[in-house]
């Protein structure tokens, strides 16, 4: 007997019908002796549908009021799960974020967990009810309602797991574990049986959002046994994130492949070459709040240089705006800015121990005339801007020439 979550994402429980198939899935790990709590996102398409809403009265919609809206998605899904298990005949109740507590920090729409009270759901465990926590959700200090940024709910399950030092994490969603890349843009990706959590990590923070880069981070950090798996199958082991390479497995040079739709690039061009510019460029946008990702700055000529970087396609009219607020005092020629590209990134850990993965990647990328704009390396992945009209071109050639096809 085991204690499992078990976090079943929007469209697992995008109908009525198929919320009665997870209430059928989790009524049968129950008659198996296993203590469930499942932890659920709203319906597909309804958290677009809130904020969408939400922007109809307010174009930036305050962040509290926000977050005040978009958790009543999740709060509809626990209670109908509930209800359809009590239908099959399970003792079960729900629980929003505030309900159990998930306590988190105050910062509406992106909150961290900072702890959660397990009392009230082992009690419920023991009296054995199945206990269903809304996902996305928690509560601040003051208690108001915060959610944790989109495909929160994955964090939700692994932050349980980890509280309630479950056996297992098990992620459901509609494929059946985590491929080598996006098997919706390549449909010759493979399934992997595991997958590292440093190479998870990476391919969540790439862009691949089947998993949301804090649950990895959350399940890295306090040892939660991590699977996805499809609520469709009925069978399946799906993808285990392992925490060792195991040794006498052949790691492939490059395991996955993630890409980023969301990014847009800045160029400064024509500033002058000296100690302090990239302060000057990139304090303001930082004071602003503005994530940048990668940087480029070339290697000055007769005196000045170009400086390159990346930042959210919602923050590229407001960084060009805090950028002219000071051009004239870094002395800029041209600010422009670029929403059209697209980040593509090859990961593995393989990479360590190999040469030349960078060359074949950007031969490939050659060969079928793909331009690259920007580059950036680690360790274990390496990462290009091109014109996003490429995307799923260059994903699709990368995928074969570094034999992921072949499985
Ligand atoms: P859920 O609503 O269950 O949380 P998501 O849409 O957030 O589901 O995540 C699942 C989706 O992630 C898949 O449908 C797939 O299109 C996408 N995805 C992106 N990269 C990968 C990958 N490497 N492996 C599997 N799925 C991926
Ligand atoms: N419903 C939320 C979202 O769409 C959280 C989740 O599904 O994980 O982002
Ligand atoms: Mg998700």
């Amino acid at each position: 007997m085991a204690l499992i979550v078990q976090k079943y994402g929007g469209t697992s429980v995008g109908t009525p019908e198929r919320i009665k198939n997870v209430a059928r899935r989790v009524a049968k790990f129950k008659a198996q002796g296993h203590d469930i709590v499942v932890v659920v996102s709203a319906m597909s398409g309804e958290t677009n549908r809130l904020i969408a809403l939400a922007k109809e009265i307010q174009t930036n919609p305050d962040p509290r009021e926000l977050d005040v809206i978009v958790s009543t998605g999740e709060q509809v899904t626990i209670g109908l799960l509930a209800m359809a298990l009590k239908e099959a005949g399970v003792d079960a109740k729900s629980y929003t974020g505030g309900q159990v507590k998930i306590l988190t920090d105050s910062t509406h729409t992106k909150a961290r967990i900072q702890s959660i009270d397990d009392d009230a759901m082992r009690a419920d465990l023991n009296a054995g009810r199945v206990v269903i926590v809304a996902g996305f959700q928690g509560v601040d200090p003051e208690g108001n309602i915060t959610t944790l940024g989109r495909g929160g709910s994955d964090t939700s399950g692994v932050a349980l797991a980890a509280a309630l030092k479950a056996d297992e994490c098990q992620i459901y969603t509609d494929v059946d574990g985590v491929y080598t890349t996006d098997p919706r843009v390549v449909p010759e990706a493979k399934k992997l049986k595991t997958i590292t959590f440093e190479e998870m990590l990476e391919m969540a923070s790439l862009g691949s959002k089947v998993l949301q880069i804090r649950s990895v981070e959350f399940a890295g950090k306090y040892n939660v046994k991590l699977r996805v798996l499809s609520s469709f199958q009925e069978e399946g082991e799906g993808t285990l994130i392992t925490f060792e390479e195991d040794p006498n497995m052949e790691k492939p040079v490059v395991s996955g492949i993630a890409f980023n739709r969301d990014e847009a690039r800045i160029n400064v061009t024509g500033v002058p070459d000296k100690p302090g510019i990239a302060y000057q460029i990139l304090g303001p946008v930082s004071d602003a709040n503005i994530d940048v990702d990668m940087i480029i700055q070339n290697v000055g000529k007769d005196g000045t240089t170009d400086f390159s970087f990346t930042v959210p396609k919602p923050d590229l009219a407001r960084t060009i705006k805090v950028l002219e607020g000071v051009q004239a005092h870094i002395g800029a020629a041209q600010i422009d800015g670029d929403d059209k590209i697209c980040k593509i990134s090859i990961v593995g850990v393989g990479m360590r121990s190999h040469v030349g993965v960078a060359a074949t990647m950007f031969r490939t990328l050659a060969e079928e005339g793909i331009n690259i704009q920007m580059i950036s390396t680690s360790e274990i992945k390496i990462s290009v801007i091109v014109d996003e009209k490429y995307l799923e071109l260059a994903v699709r050639v990368l995928h074969k020439a570094f034999g992921l096809d072949k499985g």
